[in-house]
């Protein structure tokens, strides 16, 4: 019963306010019971009733009286986090009064106007003026980013790109495009009120606004802004507290047509210990992956590096990093700054010879981390296998792949030769490691399923070691 009179209610409201505020303020609403012409409903949070009672409370009454009549009468219960029972409700108290008494300080709220606090939480942007559209080397890798990017930074808050979700994996450059959207939107529109944050920092801006009583004060400081960047939201995972505070500033900046921004490293499918409700809005609009550059675009940013510097160095050496170095963009760069600091400290000229040397240097590197214990360990975890009988005799056949696959990875990813690593697994000889390699090889020729998992090992493998 109370479903049905809910849903008439819903459809009353439907038809008198814009889409996307129905979306925010009405779907989320659960009808609880109807006695006694008291329909009660759930919202699911403090601020949430906060909200539709500054806002809607005529259009509820009006649908009320609409479907149940004139003795209709409407009855909140406030829950904050349902679905988790495991989280510790919390009540994020925004004005301390949910009263008309108090109504003045959640009105006042919304005109928060500080300066001095403001210039306390961020003197500015915090935007970096160095990443730009202009230096931002497009490819097939992020192209529909970069371009969906581009139509935000125009017409901020107008798209439909909103919010603008950018994910993709470490080094790839989504800190890069954002604050370039950022940068942009500075230049055409300065009038617009542009925020880059980092997750991890609002966190703790978050955590220090709670301590010292001024949570009022952080949310508007951030209902205030134009356009939020929120830089890398997987940090949210878990924290619910934050990701409650974020829901809120999230739902204020959007339904006011202000602009979002934000990166994750994963998909918002995969971002476990993220509200559902949260990540579902991040889905509004639009999200879109920065993906491993191709061979071409790493060409690009190689060459871009080098003209900014002005350094010239042979094709061939460009053609041989670019090679090499296929894992991300960050990782590139690195390569290509000790290079020229290399090139600069010794007065060498920069050729193939040079480039070897250095790119061994950094490689030497990443081997002194990945060790062949740090792979055994790994393998034997991703098989289920217990990492001692890598070592021993047993010729159980997942033990035996778990071992050569090991055997496999202590190849490619560190120095020690063939005998030694022959050696960390229980005295075995070359040729045994040898016999491995080819089969592991050969494995991933023939076995899709076995090629998955070695590419899911080379991940696991390649985040330790950057
Ligand atoms: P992420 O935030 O995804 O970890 P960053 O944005 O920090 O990656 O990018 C890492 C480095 O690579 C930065 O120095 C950035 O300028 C550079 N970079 C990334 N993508 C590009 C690109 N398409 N063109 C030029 N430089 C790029
Ligand atoms: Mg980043």
């Amino acid at each position: 019963m109370h479903e049905k009179t809910w849903a008439s209610c819903l459809q009353f409201i439907k038809e008198r306010i814009p889409g996307q505020s129905f979306q925010t303020w009405f779907l989320p609403i659960q009808p609880i019971k109807l006695e006694n012409d008291v329909l009660t409903i759930q919202v699911p949070s403090q601020f949430f009733y906060e909200w539709l009672e500054e806002n809607y409370v005529h259009l509820l009454r009006e649908s009320i009286k609409s479907e149940i009549g004139d003795n209709g009468r409407l009855e909140y219960s406030v829950v904050v986090d349902r679905g988790d029972e495991s989280a510790k409700p919390f009540t994020v108290n925004v004005s301390g009064a949910i009263n008309s008494q108090n109504k003045n300080r959640v009105n006042g709220f919304d005109k928060y106007k500080n300066p001095q606090f403001i210039q306390e939480l961020a003197s500015d942007s915090n935007l970096n003026p160095t990443y730009l559209f202009d230096n931002f080397i497009e490819g097939d890798c992020n192209r529909l980013a970069r371009s969906a990017g581009y139509a935000v930074a125009n017409k901020p808050g107008v798209t439909s790109f909103n919010p603008l979700m950018i994910y993709g994996g470490v080094g790839l450059g989504k800190t890069h495009l954002v604050q370039a959207i950022g940068n942009e939107i500075k230049r055409n529109h300065t009038d617009k009120y542009v925020f880059y944050v980092a997750s991890e920092k609002f966190t703790n801006q978050f955590i220090d606004a709670l301590k010292n009583n001024n949570i009022q004060e952080f949310i508007a400081y951030y209902r205030n802004v134009d356009v939020l960047i929120l830089d890398d939201v997987q940090f949210l995972k878990e924290k619910e507290k934050t990701q409650e505070i974020f829901f809120h500033i999230f739902n204020h900046l959007h339904q006011n047509g202000k602009q979002i921004i934000m990166t994750s490293d994963c998909a918002p499918k995969d971002l476990k210990g993220l509200q559902e409700r949260l990540v579902s809005r991040f889905k509004w609009g639009l999200t879109t992956d920065l993906q491993q550059p191709d061979f071409e675009t790493r060409m690009a940013i190689i060459k871009r590096k080098m003209q900014s510097d002005g350094i010239d160095i042979p094709d061939q050496v460009m053609e041989y990093l670019a090679y090499t170095i296929d894992t991300n963009i960050r990782e590139l760069e690195g390569v290509v700054i000790s290079l020229i600091g290399h090139a600069s400290l010794t007065r060498e000229e920069i050729d193939l010879e040079l480039a070897k040397r250095v790119l061994k240097n950094i490689v030497t590197d990443i081997d002194s981390e990945v060790g062949i214990d740090y792979i055994q360990k790994t393998v034997s975890d991703y098989f289920s296998v217990n990492q001692d009988d890598l070592k021993a005799k047993t010729r159980k056949k997942e033990i035996v792949i778990a071992r050569q696959v090991a055997m496999y990875f202590s190849k490619d990813y560190t120095n020690h030769s063939l005998k030694s690593i022959g050696y960390h697994f229980g005295g075995r000889d070359h040729s045994t490691v040898i016999h491995a390699v080819q089969s592991v090889n050969d494995m991933i020729d023939t076995n899709a399923k076995f090629r998955y998992s070695i590419d899911e090992l080379k991940k696991k493998l390649k985040i330790r070691s950057l």
